[in-house]
């Protein structure tokens, strides 16, 4: 076993929870390792960002590099009918700053990781790449480390004061405490693929992102990337998709496709590339945001259905805000739970806000039109809320929308813990 030198702070996962976090840290002058499974440039789904990304993005210094890059300008999002009729474009501009937030991008994730990686290693951090993060070190109930796995199957223990879980959708802390928290009734499959050469918008609209219907509140993603590359994939219930016994992932999405005639149109002059993917595990909770030593961030700390697109923004913004927390947490050698309080509680809000319009969306009689016939003034925070800006009181919102359909009720979560780790529940 090899026992490394001790950074200020750990982090496992270079995501853009884990980029972000470390070039923060590192902008203020700690010493931080990040431990990366994988090698970047890396394959990643979560393609499209929203318009209040800007802020993480502009904080992180990188809205210059953004706009000098290859990818797809983003001003709009559509929404489209089973039988093809589609909803006038929203542009961001009608609401919000045209120079700043109103604009915002399509990304491929190989390259925007690899952007936000690069950007911490340039800010100072030390990414160690090929190296599996297999358990967390406990001393008199606290985490002091990780033991790790490099890609030539040695072993190391790296040593902390804090360790970042930006490890994503896998939750490596959440899983192995017992903290993961279903959302019962989030429980979407999702299938999705890649096309080339496929009709586009053009002008204005060219990136907008397209959210089209299926029946049973099924929905497409249709996102154009840059390189005359679509993302396009199906989300719905595990029962309605694989309905009559089919479960060949490509027999599924061919299937969808003709269950909605806009996106057959656009797919019809095409052609499909790569795999199909899937994915089931959809919408999961921490039960704490903090235990003493270890701090959750990303989708580590919550995985909320991307119907809206808001995982990147929450990613980046959790980022963000764990690495200003962690700062006054080294220089006050304070690791106390309560330092962690108000991280818990502004990245709560925001999952809540967003999953009460996600719950509306997947409500078979919701629509937002019927909302904004009613109350023409709650147009201005469903927009708001679509956008990412979700840390507000939208609670006269939801009184409003509560009139159409039930909505859920806060989840008890995300506090950090108060007393000592116990030992993990088995994986
Ligand atoms: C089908 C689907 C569609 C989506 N669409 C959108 C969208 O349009 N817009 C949007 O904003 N979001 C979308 N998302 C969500 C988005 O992908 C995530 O919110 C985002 O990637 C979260 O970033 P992260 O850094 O927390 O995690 P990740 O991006 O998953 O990064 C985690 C990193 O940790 C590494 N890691 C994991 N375990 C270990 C370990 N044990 N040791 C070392 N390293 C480890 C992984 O290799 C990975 O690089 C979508 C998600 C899904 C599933």
């Amino acid at each position: 076993m090899n026992v490394q030198t001790s950074p200020e702070v750990l982090i496992i996962g270079g995501g853009p929870a884990g980029a972000t976090a470390a070039a923060i840290l590192a902008e203020h002058g700690h010493e931080v390792l990040v431990l990366e499974r994988e090698k970047f440039p890396r394959y990643h789904i979560g393609e499209s960002l929203i318009p209040f990304t800007y802020h993480p993005l502009e904080r992180l210094g990188l809205i210059p590099r953004l706009r000098a890059s290859a990818f797809q300008k983003k001003y709009s999002v559509v929404f489209v009918q089973p039988d093809g009729r589609a909803s006038q474009p929203f542009y961001f501009f009608t609401r919000y700053d045209r120079d700043t937030v109103a604009q915002t991008w399509q990304v491929l994730r190989s390259e925007f990781d690899l952007m936000l990686l690069n950007h911490a290693r340039e800010r100072g951090a030390a990414v160690c790449e090929q190296t599996t993060v297999t358990d967390l070190l406990r001393e008199d109930g606290r985490v002091v480390g990780v033991r790790a796995r490099h890609a030539d199957g040695s072993i190391a223990e790296y040593r902390a004061p804090l360790t970042l879980d930006c490890s994503g959708k896998d939750s490596f802390a959440a899983v192995r405490q017992g903290w993961r928290v279903r959302d019962p009734y989030l429980n979407k499959v999702a299938v999705w693929t890649y096309y080339e050469g496929s009709k586009r918008e053009t002008g204005l609209d060219e990136g907008q992102t397209t959210v089209a219907f299926v029946p049973e509140k099924g929905w497409f993603w249709h996102i154009p990337l840059h390189g005359d590359r679509v993302s396009v994939g199906v989300v719905a219930e595990g029962k309605y998709l694989t309905r009559g016994g089919v479960k060949d992932p490509r027999a599924i999405f061919e299937r969808e496709i003709h269950q909605n005639l806009w996106i057959r149109d656009h797919l019809a002059t095409g052609r499909q590339v790569g795999p199909y993917y899937v994915t089931s595990e959809y919408t999961h909770h921490a039960r704490y945001c903090y235990a003493p030593g270890l701090l959750l961030v990303g989708d580590a700390f919550c995985f909320l259905d991307p119907v809206f697109s808001s995982g990147l923004m929450l990613a980046l913004k959790s980022g963000v805000l764990a690495g200003d927390t962690v700062h006054e947490a080294l220089v006050a050698r304070d690791f106390s739970p309560e330092r962690f309080a108000a991280y818990g509680t502004t990245m709560r809000q925001g999952i809540e806000n967003m999953r009460k319009l996600v719950y509306a969306f997947y409500n078979p009689t919701f629509s937002f039109k019927a909302v904004i016939d009613k109350y023409p003034e709650a147009a201005g925070d469903i927009t708001d809320c679509l956008s990412g800006d979700v840390n507000k009181d939208l609670s006269g919102l939801w009184a409003k929308i509560r009139e159409f359909v039930p909505l859920p009720e806060e989840l008890p979560l995300g506090g950090p813990m108060e007393s000592v780790l116990p030992e993990p529940v088995p994986a």
